[in-house]
């Protein structure tokens, strides 16, 4: 998977198609409902929530003002540690490293816990590309690789399959990637899950080399951190001889004690639970273990350098915001066209790749509509910045890159028409007026790109009169 999903159409293309398939949205409102539902309790058990909120801004913010000094404080540390540090600017060249690294020990498979940042950087395919296979061990993202499918949610990737769907995947396709599911497989949750516990067993033992994201980097102490829920990752990074972590930078934290903090929000803020079932923490290599640490920015540095952007960057993937999210309930994942979907995708995606110019993640196609089309995939109604465990204010970031995304021509001269006019009270009395005699042949349709406007919206009634010129006529008085 890349960067954004190859040949996708704009946002509401893709929105107007998901609407329509009622059993994606009978999925996505039961899981939804459920965690907000949990999560709304475990956070108003905290009577310090707020407070704590405010501390995860704080840290977050102080680390990207302070970057490029931490960064290179955690190189030492892990260096120190026995581990190797190696930089990526763009997503070709963290796939080449990785590749490079995997091919060094002479093996053609890996294990992988979830990380969003290999999604995000098409890892799997590239490595494909040179002939290595890449196992997902997660339950969610095994479910997604089996079923050739895309990931549409940050925690829960399989949130668009309910239970006799997992089956289906499971009985036709484990059997290709390992161990077969058994004939008699139900679509009992304990089943299911047993199933992926026996096949993915089989995989742990005999891999030799692992891949993994993190949730922190330490820079004091180079330590990197990783949160889950199955166990999965902890077999992951401490079986295999060969360790490979690819990590986005801005997944820094100054100090070890700043974590007191996040493990307390991102716990709460995304399973709904009071604390994170397997937290495992590791610093460099462990004995006869290589450690390898793959720093990526792939675009980072931009987001870094926009002053209202980059609030994205404090995001710890909890996915509260799109759990809460109206648009994201309604259409689901895949129709944001990237692996960050819902109200983080809407803002990171399209900054990450820029929007008005070719990148390396629009693969040759120019400017990426879908980019563009992502900051208006929301209702602006603040739900996302209320949940945010670290106040990223997503419609703030939204309304700023809907000035940045670029328009039509047509709109960019209605809009300079519409500057002319009221810069001069006289041009928009003399307009209005104008207006009030034209009024009987005003369409209720526009034409042309309007149309896409007035097709859910009516066109107001223009006045026969005024407000100033009633106000001129009468001095206010309505007798
Ligand atoms: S933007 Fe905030 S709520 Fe959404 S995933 Fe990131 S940290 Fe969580």
């Amino acid at each position: 998977m890349s960067g954004t999903f190859l040949g996708m159409p704009a946002f509401p293309g893709n929105a107007a198609a998901a609407v329509r398939d009622s059993q994606l949205r009978f999925n996505l409102h039961k899981a939804t409902r459920t965690i907000r539902g949990k999560r709304a309790a475990v956070v108003g058990e905290l009577p310090d929530w707020g407070e704590l909120r405010a501390a995860g801004k704080e840290i977050k913010d102080h680390t990207l003002r302070n970057l490029d000094r931490y960064l290179l404080q955690l190189e030492e540390a892990v260096t120190r540690a026995g581990g190797r540090v190696h930089w990526a600017a763009d997503a070709a060249e963290a796939n080449r490293i990785v590749a490079e690294l995997v091919e060094a020990t002479g093996e053609t498979k890996v294990v992988k816990v979830k990380s969003m940042a290999t999604q995000e950087i098409g890892l799997n395919e590239a490595l494909a590309e040179r002939g290595v296979t890449a196992y997902e061990t997660d339950l969610a993202e095994l479910i997604v690789q089996l079923g050739d499918d895309w990931p549409s949610h940050i925690l829960v990737p399989a949130i668009h399959r309910n239970r006799s769907e997992i089956r289906e995947i499971f009985r036709e396709k484990m059997a290709e990637w390992g161990r077969a599911a058994p004939e008699d497989l139900t679509d009992e949750p304990r089943a299911l899950a047993e199933a992926a516990r026996l096949h993915l067993r089989e995989r742990f033992l005999s891999s030799k080399v692992a891949i993994s994201g993190a949730n922190f980097m330490i820079a004091e102490t180079g330590t990197l951190v990783v949160l889950e829920s199955e166990g999965n990752g902890r077999m992951c990074l401490t079986l295999p001889e060969t360790l490979i972590s690819v990590v986005g930078i801005e997944k820094l934290l100054p100090r070890w004690q700043d974590l007191e903090v996040f493990l307390q929000l991102l716990p709460r803020s995304s399973t709904g639970e009071r604390m994170n079932p397997y937290t495992s923490t590791w610093t460099g290599a462990a004995e006869g273990q290589e450690f390898h640490l793959v720093l990526l920015d792939n675009g980072r540095t931009d987001v870094l350098a926009d002053e209202v952007g980059r609030q994205a960057l404090r995001c710890i993937r909890c996915s509260a915001c799109l759990n809460v999210c109206p648009v994201y309930e309604r259409v689901g994942g895949h129709a944001y066209g990237s692996v960050y979907p819902g109200p983080i995708g809407a803002i990171l995606t399209p900054q990450l790749h820029g929007m008005t110019r070719a990148t390396p993640a629009s693969h040759g196609r120019g400017i990426s509509e879908l980019d563009a089309s992502l900051p208006y995939a929301s209702s602006l109604c603040g739900a996302c910045f209320e949940a945010c465990p670290v106040a990223i204010d997503i419609p703030e970031v939204l309304v700023h890159l809907r000035a940045k995304a670029p328009h039509p021509r047509s709109e960019r001269l209605a809009m300079r028409a519409a500057g002319w006019i009221f810069d001069r009270p006289v041009r928009l009395a003399r307009t209005q007026r104008f207006g009030g005699r034209l009024r009987r042949f005003v369409p209720g349709r526009l034409p042309g790109p309007g149309a896409a406007w007035t097709d859910t919206r009516d066109i107001p009634d223009i006045p026969a009169e005024s407000f100033r010129d009633w106000w001129d006529r009468t001095e206010g008085s309505t007798r």
